[in-house]
């Protein structure tokens, strides 16, 4: 409806760059005797020459034309039509006397303004109020539901089966113990350090000056191409914000006028400090120095006998010698292998609730021994009855 020769108010652009517009459109009636569509501003139906009466509804709609006619606009601006008391016939604000039957105005009331919400017609049965379809979820297909079923299923049968204990006589098959020293060896080692953090007891071998870090310095400007984004507006958009029924025939519309922009890429010549990078020196000092240093592991193992540890060869002198040797960790495995009661499958034990075979464990669990064990239902070594 505002293709060609708009009027409108020019708007003040607000803080976020929207303006509001308005223009004054012709709207329609429709004659409530032979139901033909009439201009707003025509008191009569040009049909059938019916009144236009009070109950007779404005609305807008697809062939409303925007008025740009300096009088015609004075119309519309004039206020709303008068309703006759004797006749019902509205009557334009201007005019004192009824246009139907000539009466005076004086008891005359006025026609209701009324504000339309954005996208209303003015139109009662109008297609405003569209019944909404409640949004249907797209439904779960058969085969999804199915396989989480089945995976729901298969979940539960393995957390059952994991819970459930069961007890089965074990007999012992074999014994396996390994014990293990690692060891350290007291030697003399060369370093190298920066001479502020050469340690205790370094004897000094040899030094040189080297780059140990760089400080920039500034060295002048240079002129570089720097990549910046700006905002530029593209257009604009204009969405209705709303319509006035103004009581003759004609409707206000407002509009929004919202700007669009887009960001676009540019680049700009910039001046920059220059640096250069000057190298920074320090003493670095070779020395010879006594550590501890991983030396081989010493090892035991046997089966049916009592466990031992091996000779560590570790040595107690204060201080320490060079070639000293020192024990670092201790590390015992007990392992043994068992089969169940009519099963010839040999299995190995190394852990009981999770955690390693303990000395005084292993050494009940001798070979030929028998004893009742737990298992879980997926058939794991839980446990061993020592009572
Ligand atoms: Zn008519
Ligand atoms: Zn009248």
């Amino acid at each position: 409806m505002n293709e060609n020769g708009k009027k409108r108010s020019a708007g003040k652009p607000s803080d976020s760059g929207i303006r509001i517009i308005e223009e004054i459109v012709e709207g329609f009636w429709d004659c409530p005797n032979c139901n033909a569509k009439n201009r707003g501003s025509a008191q009569q139906c040009e049909s059938c020459g019916a009144i236009r009466s009070e109950n007779v509804k404005f609305y807008v709609d697809e062939d409303s034309k925007v008025i740009d006619d300096e009088a015609e606009l004075a119309k519309a601006k004039a206020g709303p039509d008068w309703v006759c008391p004797f006749c019902s016939n509205m009557s334009p604000s201007s005019a004192t006397k009824c246009t139907g039957c000539g009466s005076d105005r004086s008891d005359g009331k006025n026609r209701a303004t009324r504000e339309l919400a954005a996208g209303e017609t003015g139109k009662d049965n109008g297609n405003q109020k569209k019944s909404q379809k409640p949004e249907k979820s797209a439904p779960t297909p058969a085969w999804l539901k199915f396989g989480c079923g089945i995976f729901a299923l298969m979940f539960l049968i393995l957390m059952a089966l994991s819970c459930h204990e069961k007890v089965v006589k074990i007999e012992i098959t074999a014994n396996q113990w390994v014990r293990q020293i690692e060891r350290a060896e007291y030697k003399t080692v060369r370093e190298n350090a920066w001479a502020k953090e050469v340690p205790a007891g370094a004897r000094k071998f040899s030094s040189e000056r080297q780059v140990r870090s760089h400080k920039e310095i500034p060295d002048g400007f240079e002129e570089v191409n720097e990549e910046y984004t700006e905002k530029v507006k593209v257009g604009e958009k204009q969405v209705e914000d709303g319509k006035v029924d103004l009581g003759n025939g004609r409707f206000k519309v407002k509009y929004k006028v919202v700007p669009e922009y887009r960001e676009e890429k540019k680049t700009r010549r910039v001046k920059r400090q220059k640096f250069r990078k000057e190298p920074i020196y320090d003493e670095m000092v070779y020395y010879d120095i006594e550590r501890w240093v991983p030396f081989e592991t010493v090892e035991l193992k046997g089966t049916t006998d009592e466990p031992r540890w091996p000779d560590s060869g570790a040595s107690s002198n204060v201080p320490p010698q060079i070639g000293d040797l020192t024990e670092k960790a201790r590390i015992e495995t007990y392992v043994v292998k068992a089969k169940k009661e009519g099963s010839p499958e040999e299995f190995e034990i190394e852990k009981l609730r999770d955690k390693p075979l303990t000395l005084e464990q292993f050494m009940k669990l001798r070979i030929g021994t028998k004893w009742e064990a737990i298992f879980s239902g997926l058939g794991d070594l839980r446990d061993i009855k020592f009572q």
